[in-house]
């Protein structure tokens, strides 16, 4: 019961109910939504139903939970990759009051709460400063726009670990603000940071990424090098996820019509070619970039 999850950086996903309301740029091309489609479910927008499951789907976290227990190894869980837990929904709070005592019930499994609507973070869950330190809260930030909206959401709680999911990443950021100034390496959270009083506004992690899909918006690799920098700079944990459908190629060929060729602040331009997610990888200069928080054993 290792990894049951294809996404790079979880070792599992649990969703405690199916479907979602688009709110931002990123969610154009929302993968989920066309999985939820293929599989014949129509439960994306306002005044369509959500998905919602069993009791035997709610025991899953239990099972792993004693799986990363009897191993000694703690696991992450991505919740939810088919929803947004915050959704303003009153058909859903019954299912939010469910999902926090198994957080709670759950130790050896860190919790993963990723959403685009950190606003309603503070009135739908039960902690004010006592958060539970297997939690690690994210936004997902696509360009500055939605950087300067909703961080300042996410760092008011005083989550053991907050993250930024930056994918689809649209635009250049700059983080500073969040960032703490002259850090040099990762620091172990639970050792700097008593949970239940973490003070600072700073993020911890940085997931960054390109779109999937044969529609998707090609990622500038100066957006994503500056990314890696900013978070080198500050000791902040980066983890490089994907070019997504678009990547970079060795220039040198004349530009075919399949090519998008980007300006750079070099001056020198970058020819980006549809290659299609596997084939473009996850390399960014050479290399991957696998960090993630480091955090004290339980
Ligand atoms: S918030 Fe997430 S799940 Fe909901 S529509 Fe947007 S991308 Fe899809």
């Amino acid at each position: 019961m290792g990894k049951n999850s294809s996404i790079e950086w979880t070792h599992h996903t649990f969703n405690p109910w199916w479907g979602c309301e688009k709110v931002s740029q990123a969610c154009k091309f929302c993968y989920a939504e066309a999985w939820a489609k293929r599989v014949g479910e129509d439960i994306w927008g306002r005044r369509a139903p959500r998905r919602f499951f069993s009791e035997k789907h709610w025991q899953e976290p239990l099972k792993w939970n004693a799986s990363a227990a009897k191993d000694k190894e703690r696991r992450r869980v991505f919740c939810a990759s088919m929803a947004d837990v915050f959704e303003k929904r009153a058909d859903l709070d019954a299912w939010r009051t469910k999902l926090w005592p198994v957080i709670e019930e759950t130790p050896w499994l860190d919790w993963l709460l990723l959403t685009k609507r950190p606003e309603n973070i503070g009135g739908m869950v039960p902690w004010k400063m006592n958060w539970p330190s297997n939690i690690w809260l994210g936004t997902t930030v696509e360009n500055q726009r939605y950087a300067d909206e909703r961080i300042p959401h996410l760092v008011s709680h005083a989550a053991a670990c907050r993250f930024l999911s930056c994918e689809p990443l649209l635009g250049a950021l700059d983080l500073a603000k969040w960032f703490p100034i002259g850090r040099i390496r990762s620091r172990k959270l639970a050792d700097v940071y008593p949970f239940a009083a973490r003070k600072d506004n700073f993020v911890d992690w940085i997931i960054a990424g390109g779109e999937s899909g044969s529609s998707a918006r090609p990622m500038h690799p100066d957006w994503a090098r500056n990314l890696r920098d900013q978070c080198a700079k500050s000791g902040v944990a980066f983890h490089f996820k994907q070019w997504g459908h678009w990547s970079p190629i060795e220039h040198g060929n004349e530009a075919t019509r399949r090519q998008l060729i980007l300006e750079s602040a070099t001056g020198k331009p970058v020819v980006m070619e549809p290659l299609g997610k596997k084939a473009a990888g996850r390399l960014l200069d050479g290399r991957t970039w696998d960090q993630f928080p480091i955090r004290a054993a339980a």
